[in-house]
């Protein structure tokens, strides 16, 4: 036996059924018309981000960064619940014009921007977080050709990193952001060029669950910031602290303790040295925002015994929940919390793996782990499946396709 992550708060069971905002799981399923199907729960959303809001000192703006979860019916709920949205290409951009988002409350990171991208992020109004000084320079060669002023940050390589993070991304050589001895030059070039001069963007990691590391981290952030605009002689109008928030996906996670990391910053925004009291600052967030509102459910079409072992064979894998199956960013595959949907409250009786239908043995949702008596027709729920799923995921492999994706929408909205 293996143990499985721990079941996000806010999922509850009526008559053995897993209930996912007001109906249960074999409701969702008839109503968005089979499996495999992404449940996200809009009420499991607005608790954390109420309980965020609560944390985290009032001046701070909470952005989200739809990588995590581009679906429309996800942008739609956190809309009004945050204070601007950060994008990595020009699909996204697309994504968020299409949902009647205001462009002035987006920024744009990514190594990466095409022309075509740049023009479309540069004519909407969005901030275009700048990871060299070719795209500086490419942005306003556009800028002055279509009349446009380029909102410009510069994206920092920091030199320190996000300890225990999942995933870096700052500190060393690295594809993305401009080296921190580099930014001030670039930022003076971006003040004196007539762009519209947004401030920095410093991102460091993913998928955090220590505060102190966090805290630490963002000092650091805000230290740096302060210094690099002294040199550079500039104003501070915006400051993007990145997060890096992290939700316990596996045994033995503890969850993030925001209340330390909400206090660390109100302490340091009430003592703000006098040329950045008037900073804008944000933390962008995503997996932490809609991770644990995400439910992948998908039907058991075989069950069989090999070797004394019982395999529960589904209609879903890892082309639509890659993280689950431990191929995307982990170095250990560890089991995400999963359950029998159907059977939500039954007592284990047995141990099982659970595999997805692709013809590769990497295709594990659960190894090993203990279940209720399952058979074909029941369906299984893989939780924390909110972000870095439906869009994370190979959807094409083996010409499978897309899995359903459906809101559950908050009572009363
Ligand atoms: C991926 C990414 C995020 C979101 O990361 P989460 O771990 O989902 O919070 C935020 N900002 C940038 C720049 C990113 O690349």
């Amino acid at each position: 036996m293996k143990p499985t992550g721990p079941i996000p708060a806010g999922f509850t069971a009526t008559g053995g059924q897993l209930v996912i905002g007001a109906k249960t799981a074999d409701e969702w399923i008839a109503e968005a018309g089979g499996t495999p199907l992404f449940v996200y729960s809009e009420a499991r959303m607005q608790a954390q981000m109420a309980a965020l809001r609560d944390a985290m000192p009032r001046r701070l703006s909470i952005h989200y960064a739809i990588k995590a979860n581009p679906f429309r019916g996800v942008i739609d709920a956190m809309a009004p619940l945050v204070d601007g949205f950060d994008i990595a290409s020009g699909g996204e951009l697309a994504m968020l014009m299409e949902a009647g988002i205001d462009p002035a409350t987006v920024s744009f990171a990514g190594p990466g921007k095409r022309d075509e991208e740049l023009r479309a992020a540069i004519a909407a109004g969005v901030t275009l977080n700048c990871e060299s000084e070719g795209e500086v320079e490419r942005a306003l060669a556009i800028g002055q050709a279509t009349g446009h002023t380029p909102r410009l940050a510069i994206r920092v390589n920091p030199d320190f990193e996000l300890k225990g993070s999942g995933m870096k991304m700052g500190g060393g050589a690295k594809p993305f952001g401009v080296d921190a001895e580099r930014v001030p030059a670039l930022a003076r070039r971006i003040a004196e060029s007539g762009a519209e001069w947004r401030g920095l963007h410093i991102y460091t990691g993913s998928q955090a669950l220590d505060h102190e590391a966090l805290i630490e981290t963002l000092g650091n952030i805000l230290d740096l910031a302060f210094r690099l605009c002294r040199e550079a002689g500039v104003g501070l109008p915006h400051l993007n602290m990145g997060g890096g928030f992290g939700i316990p996906y596996f045994h033995g996670d503890e969850p993030l303790d925001i209340a330390p990391i909400g206090a660390f910053l109100g302490e340091r925004f009430a003592d703000l040295p006098e040329e950045f009291a008037a900073t804008q600052y944000a933390i962008e967030l995503g997996r932490y925002l809609v991770g644990e509102a995400g439910v992948y459910l998908t039907r058991i079409v075989e069950r069989k015994e090999s070797h004394g072992h019982t395999f529960l064979v589904t209609d879903g894998g890892l082309h639509h929940q890659l993280a689950a199956s431990g191929n995307f960013g982990t170095v250990i595959r560890r089991n995400y919390p999963v359950a029998i949907a159907n059977r939500f409250d039954a007592p284990v009786e047995e141990v099982a793996s659970i595999v997805g239908c692709l013809c590769t043995p990497l295709d594990r949702l659960a190894d090993a782990v203990e279940v209720p008596q399952a058979g074909v027709g029941d369906v299984v729920a893989v939780f924390c499946a909110g972000a870095y799923g439906a869009t994370a995921s190979p959807a094409q492999f083996l010409g499978q396709g897309p899995a359903r994706e459906i809101m559950a929408p908050a009572t009363g909205s």
